[in-house]
């Protein structure tokens, strides 16, 4: 049976000084039916107290294990402590934390806390294929640039469509009541938005988009209705008021905390503010730890691919 579990940063902080502790949180939701060696999936394992790890029966390479073997938190020289106090952060932190805080928090390198709290973000990222439905808000924006512009051109991008190179473009798309998809698209176009919307929205829902052509030939699998930004008042449900407050958020999170974003990341940045905003409702600070913390297991993230080397972008 595990010990009371922390509520708040500060119990976080203190529970996770003892390592017996952070071994137990994980191995708990890590491996909810006993622990079983990640190379074979053998349930003959033996703890070895001295070195924290255990050793499968199997005769295979890697009979040793530790319970960060696997996990985002693989071949980190970063002790399990800070890694959990970290992820407490970055879950919950409503606008981001910065490199530099967390930093300065765990006593490492920014470096170090930059690589680390983009290992986070992927355990962040969920990629479930589950569809919304009901009225659905569907809206792109453009990120990137200096924050302080972002009004003015958010009003350009209205009249000419478009963001400017320094901008990435990215669709949102929003359940009322409900959850948001957010990705980066290669452009406006109807192809490129139109797959998301696919993808992620079930047929038959109702859709509020904006006035652009690459909407176009929707109706045919949705109750599509656009929105005219041209009209200041809001008239009934086409709107998209919604996904503006989600965008504001995210803008927000980024230009104030992560000063700038390069493109090729962008969609991590995405990754963890839709994660903190599909486990807003009916969940706890301690509950989306719990979360993030299930998530770990089998994304380990190398420096290559942080840096851009192998792995390619998603929807989040
Ligand atoms: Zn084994």
């Amino acid at each position: 049976m595990e010990a009371a579990t922390p509520k708040t940063l500060q119990e976080a902080v203190v529970y996770f000084a003892d390592p017996d502790n952070c071994r137990e949180y994980v191995v708990a939701r890590r491996w909810p039916n006993g622990v079983t060696c990640p190379t074979c999936g053998n349930a003959k394992v033996s703890f070895l107290k001295n070195q924290n790890k255990w050793q499968c029966s199997s005769h295979h390479a890697k009979r040793q294990f530790s319970v960060k073997t696997g996990t985002i938190f693989d071949d980190s020289p970063i002790s399990l402590d800070k890694w959990l106090c970290a992820t407490w952060l970055i879950v919950n932190c409503k606008n981001g934390i910065s490199s530099c805080e967390v930093a300065r928090d765990l006593g490492i390198t920014q470096k170090s806390a930059w690589h680390l709290m983009h290992r986070v973000r992927r355990a962040m990222y969920t990629g479930t294929i589950e569809k919304l439905s009901g009225h659905v808000e569907v809206d792109e924006t453009f990120i990137g640039g200096k924050a302080r512009n972002m009004h003015v051109a958010k009003r350009l991008r209205r009249i000419t469509g478009t963001g400017g190179k320094d901008k990435t473009p990215v669709i949102g798309i929003l359940e009322r009541g409900g959850k948001v998809r957010t990705a980066v698209v290669p452009n406006r176009k109807k192809k490129a938005l139109q797959s998301e919307v696919r993808k992620h929205v079930e047929a038959g829902s109702a859709l509020y988009t904006d006035f652009l052509l690459s909407y176009e030939g929707l109706a045919g699998d949705y109750a599509h209705q656009v929105v005219d930004h041209a009209v200041e008042y809001v008239d009934g449900a086409a709107h998209t008021n919604g996904l503006e407050n989600y965008w504001s958020l995210l803008k927000r999170s980024i230009s104030g905390t992560y000063v700038s974003v390069e493109p090729y990341h962008l969609f991590r940045y995405l990754d963890e503010q839709s994660f903190r905003y599909n486990n807003r409702r009916d969940m706890n600070d301690a509950d989306r730890f719990d979360l993030a913390v299930r998530q770990i297991v089998g994304k380990r993230l190398t420096w290559a691919e942080v840096t851009g080397k192998t792995e390619t972008a998603h929807s989040s």
